[in-house]
């Protein structure tokens, strides 16, 4: 069964779309990465919105009790295998690529997995998406920019990425898959969408292992009173937008006519660095962790930000949850699972 949050988010969702998500009735709809953090609220929504859902998921890093709900309802599927070598034999009205390792821990552990999914990956989606004639959608990420020199950074800022650095493996493996993108728009005319998304959290982030982002980790800590890692002296900034406005905007992206072609930045322009999250934490867990200061990562971005103009513009999009209540929202949900 969804649990009461997501179902929640499901629904502020669903009703922030409105009348565009009758598109998406008795569409069939194929989405990568569909156990994970973003796709499993993708499959939930656009399941929601009346479509058969096809989820591709090698769950290599999704996890099925995000979708188990779903598997009973009669229009979802799970096939468990890698993008790379998916050969569906039925074509598709939409397809969403979000498969990808995301947390840099984990794709620095293994970067030619990553490389492959947000390649030769992107490329057998984008064949699938020719010969089913079907709309495509590809999550990319603020990493395409890396340390970016333009703040907040617009889609235009063509990016501050070291080609060879630990980070290399997703941030151009994320380039490499909008270059291939543009390409099949320009010789094929494919109707491709890519929204580059910024950090982003909420329920159903993994906090464990390698697996784990800084929001998910901290509330993780700061819940079972283990210090918080801060690493480097957590100067380092980035925005955090919660799950149920990125989904919003992703589906938005993906159901506007106006899209078609576009490259657009979902994110929540509210900055904050890493210490004063760690310290929001500790206050709203209510927790007396300790904040422990490690090392910082190499290459590790200094300040993230977007621009949203093009995105309150052309989707007429915007996120609503301020960070304190998505993170308040994201505890009780960590709470209720008693995952800590
Ligand atoms: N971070 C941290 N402690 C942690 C994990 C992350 O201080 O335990 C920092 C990390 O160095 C980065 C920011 O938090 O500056 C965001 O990290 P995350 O892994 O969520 O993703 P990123 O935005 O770097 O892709």
């Amino acid at each position: 069964m969804l649990d009461g949050i997501v179902s929640e988010d499901v629904e502020s969702i669903v009703s922030r779309i409105g009348n565009m998500g009758k598109a998406l009735e008795t569409c069939k709809v194929l989405v990568t990465g569909g156990a994970g953090f973003l796709g499993s609220y993708i499959c939930d929504v656009v399941n929601k919105l009346g479509a058969d859902v096809v989820c591709v998921d090698d769950l290599s890093s999704g996890k099925i009790e995000n979708i188990d709900h779903l598997l009973g309802s009669g229009k979802f599927t799970l096939i468990k295998a890698d993008v790379s070598s998916f050969e569906p034999n039925e074509k598709f009205d939409y397809v969403l690529h979000v498969a990808s390792p995301a947390a840099p821990e984990e794709y620095q552990s293994k970067p030619v997995d990553t490389m492959r999914a947000n390649s030769v990956g992107t490329l057998n989606m984008l064949e699938v998406a020719r010969r089913s004639d079907a709309r495509m959608l590809y999550t990319s990420t603020s990493e395409v920019y890396g340390d970016a020199k333009a703040l907040p950074t617009p889609e235009t800022y063509w990016g501050n990425v070291n080609p060879i650095g630990p980070r290399s493996c997703y941030d151009e493996g994320k380039r490499f898959s909008e270059a291939l993108i543009m390409a099949y728009i320009r010789q094929y005319g494919l109707d491709v969408r890519i929204v580059r998304i910024f950090n982003s959290f909420g329920p159903r982030m993994r906090y464990d292992g390698a697996y784990g982002r800084v929001v998910s980790k901290f509330i993780n800590q700061a819940l079972s009173r283990r210090p918080i890692t801060v690493y480097g002296t957590g100067r380092q900034t980035r925005s955090f937008c919660y799950i149920s406005d990125t989904i919003t905007g992703i589906t938005l992206a993906l159901l506007n006519e106006k899209a078609r072609g576009e490259v657009i930045n979902i994110g929540n322009p509210h900055e904050i660095t890493i210490l004063r999250l760690a310290r929001l934490i500790k206050r709203i867990t209510d927790s007396d962790s300790k904040i422990m200061f490690m090392e910082l990562p190499p290459d590790d971005p200094k300040r993230r930000v977007p621009d949203i103009r093009k995105a309150k513009k052309l989707l007429g999009w915007k996120p609503f949850v301020k960070l304190e209540d998505g993170l308040k929202r994201t505890v009780e949900w960590y709470k209720l699972r008693g995952s800590v």
